[in-house]
């Protein structure tokens, strides 16, 4: 089904391809060879993969429809990519692969201002359009680390959560309409403004979380929300899990459903991020837990002192033990980069295995205990740090660095932390996705006849399976 051109006849064939690519779209839309920089080879996951045939970077969506309708006549794989921020492996090509890179499609469509809604090129980088948002009295909710490279695309295709869930959902909540190119190249235009719409069947669910295995997003309508024009922050160190779990939904009651974002760190994570990551501390390293609770809206001034009551009441009962609140929008951000030090985290403990798990979030305290104790009792030699969106029952952990055993102990940490995930009721990918990394574990999380459905959906819009094959599913 899929061709690949590792054999003399699939030469012949990935010529006539070229050929046709070329001749469709220009010399210049077309990178082949050395022209490929190693870039386009992987992404954040560090998955390996092989070295696709050719890298088409269309500039409008009648090039990429042109080029999936050569593709598909081809029968010939096709690899989405985005910013490759990806931590699921979904982007990395597959060996002889064509490559098709959005990132000549950036740019902000329109602001609809009666419509609160921005239309966006898929390629748009999403810090672009917060800030296009920002520009036009307007907020952009989703955001994540990973801000100023990954693109609206790659967001969509990997329903993309985040540091604001809590509060606005994933990026699934903010997609209202959906412009995508089939597998065969036909252009289905689901360009919708409106947050009502029950005309059948949502059918740009198809593409949102589906890493690409559907089609190709070339723009997007998203939801745009009033602006806040500040945000009231602390950092709290708490004692345990559950009195984390009290603050939160003593804040949320508290502060009338304003909770933007409730991020917990456990101690190790913090401990690493104030002394490798060089990150400033606002409180000392060694409490057992540290939630980032922001509280977003448009009057900061007046809403201090509810949110500092909130605090007060989790100081008084025991399950504060001190707290830092933000006096600046400095503060703020120098609390937020405690959050955000992920990505230089992932450098420091290379190589590792990033989980992106979730839970009911009365199991998330039983969850890291039990990890814990595989790395003390299995693995004492490697570091295990925990964090999450915690008040979306999302918790994630970087492990390493790992030794250089061939994956052996990758595979192994993997199958127990994975096992206790399945025991419980939790999810294998809170928000990165399937990709590579987690096809083995998908049925963890979904049950045989929905693994059924998502292959029979996959067959009816890409019957020669040449959409991203070999992720999510294997083929
Ligand atoms: C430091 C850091 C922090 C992060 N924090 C978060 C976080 O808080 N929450 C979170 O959810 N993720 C997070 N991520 C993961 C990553 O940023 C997201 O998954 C992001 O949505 C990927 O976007 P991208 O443009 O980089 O996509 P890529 O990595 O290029 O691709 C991801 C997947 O989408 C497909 N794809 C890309 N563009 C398109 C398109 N236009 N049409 C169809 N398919 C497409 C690809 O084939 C691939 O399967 C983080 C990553 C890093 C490095």
């Amino acid at each position: 089904m899929n061709s690949y051109a590792s054999t003399a006849t699939d030469t012949a064939q990935a010529t006539t391809l070229l050929n046709a690519l070329k001749a469709s779209l220009g010399t210049d839309e077309v990178l082949t060879g050395e022209q490929i920089s190693d870039k386009y080879l992987q992404d954040w996951s560090g998955e390996k993969g092989g070295k696709p045939l050719a890298v088409v970077r269309p500039r409008s969506t009648d090039e990429i429809s042109r080029t999936m309708a050569v593709c598909h006549a081809h029968h010939w794989p096709v690899v989405p990519q985005g910013g490759l921020t990806g931590l699921a492996g979904g982007a990395v090509p597959n060996q002889g692969a064509v490559v098709v890179s959005l990132e000549r499609m950036s740019g902000i469509e329109e602001i609809d201002t009666a419509s609160a809604t921005i239309t966006v090129l898929a390629g748009t980088p999403l810090q672009t359009i917060q800030e296009a948002a920002q520009a036009a009295g307007f907020f952009f909710a989703l955001d994540l680390g990973a801000r100023g490279s990954c693109q609206i695309g790659g967001n969509i295709a990997t329903n993309a959560g985040g540091n604001r869930v809590i509060r606005y959902g994933m990026a699934r909540d903010l997609v209202l309409g959906l412009e995508v190119i089939l597998p065969d190249g036909t252009v289905l235009s689901m360009m919708n403004k409106m947050v009502k719409n029950n005309a059948g069947p949502d059918l740009k669910g198809l593409f949102i979380g589906t890493e690409g295995t559907m089609g190709i997003v070339s723009k997007a309508v998203m939801r745009l929300h009033p602006q806040v024009t500040g945000a009231n922050t602390a950092l709290v160190a708490v004692a345990d899990f559950d009195a984390a779990v009290k603050l939160l939904r003593h804040a949320q009651q508290r502060l009338s459903g304003h909770v933007s974002a409730f991020e917990v760190m456990w101690a190790d994570y913090y401990k690493s991020a104030t002394t490798d990551g060089g990150i400033r501390a606002p409180l000392p390293a060694g409490y057992p837990l540290y939630v980032l609770l922001d509280m977003q809206g448009s009057a900061p001034e007046e809403n201090a002192e509810r949110f500092e009551s909130v605090l007060e009441h989790a100081l008084a009962e025991g399950w504060a033990l001190d707290a830092a609140i933000a006096q600046s929008h400095s503060d703020a951000e120098s609390f937020w980069a405690l959050r955000d030090s992920i990505g230089e985290m992932l450098k420091t403990y290379a190589p590792t295995i990033n989980f992106d798990v979730s839970f009911p979030i009365s199991n998330i305290g039983i969850c890291v205990d039990r990890m814990r104790k595989v790395m003390s009792e299995q693995f004492p030699d490697i570091h295990a740090m925990f964090f999450g969106h915690v008040g979306d029952g999302n918790v994630h952990i970087v492990v390493g660095p790992l030794p250089d055993d061939g994956r052996k102990t990758e595979h192994a940490i993997e199958d127990a932390y994975y096992a206790i995930t399945k025991e419980l009721g939790g999810s294998v990918s809170a928000e990165h996705g399937i990709g590579i990394h987690k096809k083995p574990y998908l049925g963890h999380s979904r049950s045989d006849a929905e693994i059924a459905l998502i292959r029979a959906m996959k067959r009816a819009i890409d019957p020669h399976n040449i959409m991203n094959p070999g992720k999510i599913l294997s083929d």
